[in-house]
């Protein structure tokens, strides 16, 4: 076989890649309620191979703070450049959004926003007091950028009290000049760090694309680095190459790896793992929270068993520590 031959096989993807176009009515009708109030999302931009499945059941990854990002990560389809200017009205059009399709979980993510003095933390702290206003009972995952250089900022966005707060790391630490070029990936890990010792009831999460020619070994690596700094939840997916103007694909992982994947990630001690060629931040992100919830109950009982050995469980105090779950 020639060389050139053997690289487009390569790059083919494979069986367990491929999903349908997305057709559904449901789809249709989320592209045409996204449009009407203008809104941006990551699924379109990133041309999220999960679409048809996850718009058919009208869940959404928005996208705020404008369709132009300041940075220009080799993996990422978004388009880079000046940013737009900050919406006003953005908070309340995400916030129509959330009441209409009546969304028991939604996940909020930006572009970087390196040319903003607070680098967009405001508008993530204006979109979830409206959703809070308007859907109370709507828990909120927010996918923010680093922060990196914006003093204050993480802060800020902590202060808002997001249910769910994620940040990928994207890849192992060697390949970050290559993928990563504008981030740092001790600061990554540090800002999740940070989370957790600030609040420790908000929900933590991170996640890696594989394929880009990491080793297993650097792998689990990553995974121990996100123990250390607490992080409850590990996705793991495939890296697709949006366009042949970005990195190529090194490689497809079989699902049996991802499953491995998955099973030493639990060994270590994450709340919650998703692991599979299709995993994305966002993908199941509703039902990957009340995982998470329960997956908490479950821990903060064991602790309440070990520390008062015989000493029967004490539901109230652990209401009254915990006051955002159901026991
Ligand atoms: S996995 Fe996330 S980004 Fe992809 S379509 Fe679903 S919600 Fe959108």
């Amino acid at each position: 076989m020639s060389e050139a031959k053997k690289i487009s096989e390569l790059k083919r993807k494979p069986d367990w890649i491929r999903v349908k176009a997305p057709v559904s009515k449901g789809y249709h009708e989320t592209r045409k309620l996204m449009r009407g109030l203008k809104l941006n999302t990551v699924c379109e931009e990133a041309a999220c191979p999960n679409i048809g499945e996850c718009w058919t059941k009208k869940h959404t990854t928005v996208m705020i703070l404008g369709d132009t990002c300041t940075r220009a990560c080799r993996f990422c389809n978004i388009k880079t450049g000046k940013g737009n200017p900050v919406d006003p009205d953005e908070p309340a059009h995400v916030a129509e959004m959330v009441a209409v399709t009546q969304m028991k979980h939604i996940v909020i993510t930006s572009v970087d926003r390196d040319d903003l003095d607070d680098g967009g933390a405001d508008q993530f702290v204006k979109v979830i007091a409206a959703i809070r206003e308007t859907s109370p009972e709507t828990t909120i995952e927010i996918l923010t950028p680093d922060f990196r250089n914006k003093p204050g900022a993480l802060e800020t966005v902590i202060a808002a009290k997001p249910d769910v707060f994620n940040h990928n790391l994207e890849t192992v630490p060697r390949l970050y000049t290559r993928i990563r070029p504008g981030a740092r990936y001790f600061h990554s890990l540090n800002l999740l760090s940070r989370v957790k010792e600030i609040d420790p009831e908000i929900f933590t999460k991170s996640g890696i694309m594989v394929g880009l020619g990491e080793e297993e070994v650097e792998i689990l690596q990553v995974m121990d680095d996100m123990r250390s700094a607490d992080i409850d939840f590990m996705t793991i997916g495939q890296y697709l190459q949006p366009t042949k103007k970005h990195v190529d694909v090194e490689e497809f992982i079989k699902p049996d790896q991802f499953l491995k994947f998955k099973t030493r990630a639990k060994a270590k001690g994450f709340l919650h793992v998703s692991s599979s060629p299709l995993t994305r931040s966002s993908h199941h992100a509703s039902e990957d929270f009340e995982v998470l919830k329960a997956a908490r109950i479950e821990q903060l009982s064991k602790q309440a068993n070990i520390n008062h050995q015989d000493a029967p469980i004490d539901i109230d105090e652990m209401k009254k520590h915990n006051p955002n779950y159901e026991f």
